[in-house]
């Protein structure tokens, strides 16, 4: 059997205002909190996990938080726009209309909706015929059939995307789809996709893509680092992220790839109905607690508290 990559694993981007993050993607867009830690190569600072009810891998969009950081802007080698599943043209009227209710100006497209989030980082819901299974979170104001169901693809810029072909499809399996490409595996697919950059180079900072990861097998991880790593990719060693493992590595066009693990996953520590709301530290981080807990800015609430009836 081909590996295949399963689409993406998970988005990471930066955020200069946690609480405020927050508030947006569980308060207006309707993620999950799933995981509540600290960036393992920076433990002074959140990592912050959202995604589906569940955590799943496909639907996990994570923020570092750099309190106060600058506005980034993105620019040749960067990601620029990340695209959710939703269902339905319906789907798009609603999202209209509920970010408008919050503020957040949207502009609809084919088959599509774009907006920034409070930081300007580039987003889109886009409906789109597949049959991945929809990874939704629940949320009181939002009907389930207009849910996010899980990252369709991404759009990077790149000044020279032909310098990118040979390498995402022969070393990784991406193939050719329209103008841009699929990756697909056993049980989901994404796009991957390139736009010409602006003239401005871009600058690391809230509201920007730090990487996009790949989803990997347990099994297969190793080989996807060799053959990374055949094809001149330049991988990091495997990396134990605790609830996945990882690599990093640059594609040609500059942009920040990682093939994470599809496994443990987050109930590795926490039990489902409970994650996210306590912050937890791998066990290697631990004894880091006391100052982290001192450092960290305090977040909202992002569940109703539930009370016994
Ligand atoms: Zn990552």
């Amino acid at each position: 059997m081909a590996m295949r990559l399963d689409g993406i694993h998970h988005v990471t981007c930066i955020t200069g205002d946690a609480p405020r993050n927050v508030d947006f993607y569980t308060g207006v867009l309707g993620l999950r909190l799933v995981k509540k830690t600290v960036n393992q190569d920076d433990p002074t600072v959140y990592h912050l996990f959202y995604a589906d009810e569940e955590g799943n891998p496909g639907s996990d969009l994570t923020f570092f938080e750099y309190p106060g950081a600058r506005r980034g802007r993105a620019g040749d080698g960067m990601v620029h726009r990340i695209s959710f599943r939703v269902d339905s043209e319906e789907s798009l009227d609603f999202w209209a209309d509920r970010l408008a209710a919050n503020d957040v100006g949207s502009e609809p497209g084919e088959g599509a909706l774009r907006f920034d989030d409070p930081e300007g980082l580039g987003l889109e819901l886009a409906v789109e015929d597949t049959s991945d299974a929809p990874l939704t979170a629940r949320h009181p104001e939002i009907p389930q059939e207009h849910a996010l169901q899980g990252f369709a693809g991404v759009r990077a810029f790149s000044a020279d995307p032909d310098a990118s072909s040979a390498f995402l499809r022969e070393a990784l399996g991406f193939e050719r789809d329209g103008e841009g490409y699929e990756i697909r595996g056993d049980n989901r697919g994404s796009f991957y996709a390139y736009d010409t950059p602006p003239e401005d180079r871009g600058v690391p900072g809230a509201g920007t893509v730090h990487h996009v990861a790949w989803a990997s097998t347990m099994d297969d991880h190793a080989a996807w680092r060799e053959r990374v790593a055949a094809a001149g990719g330049q991988p990091t060693p495997i990396i134990d992220r605790f609830w996945f493992r990882s690599i990093y590595f640059r594609e040609p066009s500059g942009v920040l790839f990682e093939i994470a693990t599809l496994g443990p996953g987050f109930t590795t520590d926490e039990p489902l109905e409970h994650l996210g709301e306590t912050l937890v530290l791998p066990p290697a981080f631990e004894h880091l607690r006391p100052q982290v807990e001192r450092i960290l800015t305090p977040l909202p609430e992002t569940r109703p508290v539930r009370t016994p009836s």
